[in-house]
């Protein structure tokens, strides 16, 4: 009853139900299932409605387990992916985020829900513009979506506790490394178009250390400034 309280109260009014039963299966199949154990991530990924992220006509797929289509040749990448990249990040609720590729803002209303403070960075703005819509309607005061060039990161917002990279390029950008905090996480995907693989990276004394995780396979991170204004 407590569970179905806490659904209730923290979900839009005129979510389906439907959408309720289909997220918390896909929570159990696809991310527990496969071993993610930070409950935090779990309930964030509970309670965050993922069909609103996906529109017209993949809003039906939105707890499927893979990546959908979201306009200008980009994804919303697989639940598993997202919740992956989150346990890694461990983040805690006084940290400070900067988000490369906002997209369709589905991971954007998952750090808000996750850390204090999101800076989110997309290089087209329609997508930007649609996302910020999004997150505002769903309450999500504690971001900034920007559009630009996130190979640069944002410096104003400087240093960051945790970076989540949701492109792909292939070499770590120097900014975004420069932009960490000490103590901080980064996970990026690395490689070419055909071959990637996650890393983790922890700043410790003023130098990164990184650890190679899972291969992966993200859009590319494309650097070169904004497109639409
Ligand atoms: N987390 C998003 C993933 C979207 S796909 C989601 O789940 O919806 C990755 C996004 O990165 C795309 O929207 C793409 O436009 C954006 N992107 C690629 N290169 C970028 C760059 N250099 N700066 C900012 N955004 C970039």
């Amino acid at each position: 009853m407590e569970v179905f309280n806490a659904l209730t109260q923290m979900t839009p009014a005129a979510e389906p139900a439907i959408y309720v039963t289909l997220r918390l299966r896909m929570v159990d199949s696809q991310i527990r299932a496969r071993g993610i154990e930070d409950e935090r991530v779990l309930s964030a990924m509970s309670r965050v409605p993922r069909h609103e992220f996906t529109a017209g006509r993949y809003r039906d797929q939105a707890y499927e387990d893979y990546p959908l289509p979201i306009g200008e040749g980009q994804t919303i990448s697989q639940p598993y992916i997202v919740a992956l990249m989150l346990e890694a990040l461990a983040l805690t609720p006084s940290d400070r985020v900067l988000e490369i590729g906002t997209g369709s803002g589905y991971v954007t209303a998952l750090l808000a829900e996750l850390a204090a403070e999101i800076v989110s960075l997309e290089r087209y703005a329609v997508l930007a513009d649609e996302a910020r819509g999004l997150l505002a309607d769903l309450g999500h005061s504690n971001v900034k979506v920007i559009v630009g060039d996130g190979t640069f990161g944002f410096p104003p917002g400087a240093p960051y506790d945790a970076i989540i990279v949701s492109a792909a390029g292939p070499e770590v950008p120097r900014p975004l490394l420069a932009q960490l905090a000490e103590g901080g996480r980064m996970i990026i995907p690395v490689g070419s178009c055909d071959s990637q693989q996650l890393q983790l990276i922890r700043m410790r004394n003023g130098q990164p250390h990184t650890q190679w995780r899972e291969l992966c396979r993200f859009v590319p991170l494309v650097a070169g400034g904004a497109i639409g204004s």
